[in-house]
């Protein structure tokens, strides 16, 4: 940590996650994009309400049954999401015995075995698409982009990631890959493109999808096979949208809506 956080400041959590990026920066985990990402995601968290919505309750439970129910579900890990939900994503991994793969939009050999070290030192024992793991590809992408562990993403079924481009999510669709998305901006190329788009904040959604998966573990397949028939993304991100449109309809009404000193 480069400076001290007052635990008192008003948005101490907001502060406390981006000193964590900026670490992971200077660790050289995290990209300079990655921190520009991260800032689009928290306008999106102030327009939500910086808590996790309904609907986004609802694809959680619709992603947590389809990776129950995948034969081979993959754990997508890229530097701000390593450095924001690390110990959660190997929590996760297990509860759902799906594999965590490295996969980067600015893939340097030295990023990914950061990457994978990192993910390692919090107990997980392998993680693909480190070096020469990488060496199938995603039709379609080009450069260092589109590689993939033939061991991981390239063979599974289910695909989990977080603060993902849309060119690659599309790219993975296409590949028939179904996607689940976490993101918190509902207009992004990713949560349009995604089959299931979680639109929250990653340090909120992977938790609740620990919780869930404890306690989806235990129904049949054709329960939750039900779950993921009945859920509809489109209607979902749909319902995202207008909890958006009502909160802001709610605060415009207000004008100031925080408390000022007299
Ligand atoms: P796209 O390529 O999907 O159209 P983009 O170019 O704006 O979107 P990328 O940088 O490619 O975005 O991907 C990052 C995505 O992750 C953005 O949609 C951003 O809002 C979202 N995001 C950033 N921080 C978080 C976070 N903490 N939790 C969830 N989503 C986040
Ligand atoms: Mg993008």
């Amino acid at each position: 940590m480069s400076i001290e956080i007052p635990k008192n400041h008003p948005r101490y959590w907001s502060l406390v996650i981006r000193e964590k990026l900026v670490h992971g920066f200077r660790e050289g985990i995290v990209v300079p994009q990655g921190l520009i990402a991260h800032g689009r995601g928290e306008a999106f968290d102030y327009i939500i309400g910086e808590k996790t919505i309904e609907p986004a309750l609802k694809a959680i439970e619709a992603a947590v049954a389809k990776l129950l129910l995948a034969k081979y579900p993959v754990i997508s890990v890229n530097g701000n999401f390593a450095v924001l939900c690390g110990e959660d994503i190997v929590k996760l991994a297990e509860e759902l015995n799906a594999r965590i793969e490295v996969n980067l939009f600015y893939r340097t050999r030295e990023r990914e075995e950061k990457i994978a070290q990192y993910l390692k030192q919090l107990g997980v024992s392998e993680v693909l698409g480190v070096g020469d793991d990488a060496q199938c590809v995603i039709p379609e992408l080009f450069s260092e982009r589109r590689r993939v562990s033939c061991r991981g993403i390239y063979i599974a079924d289910v695909v989990l990631l977080a603060l993902e481009d849309g060119d690659r999510t599309e790219a993975l669709r296409k590949m028939g890959k179904f996607v689940i998305a976490i993101d918190i901006n509902p207009f992004s190329r990713t949560a349009q493109m995604a089959n299931i788009t979680i639109v929250d904040n990653v340090v909120r959604a992977i938790p609740k999808m620990i919780e869930k998966a404890k306690e989806l573990k235990s129904r049949s397949k054709e329960e939750l096979q039900k779950i993921v028939e009945n859920y509809d993304n489109r209607r979902t991100l749909g319902e995202v949208i207008s909890y958006i449109r009502s909160r802001l309809d709610e605060l415009a009404k207000k004008g100031v809506f925080i408390e000022l000193p007299k």
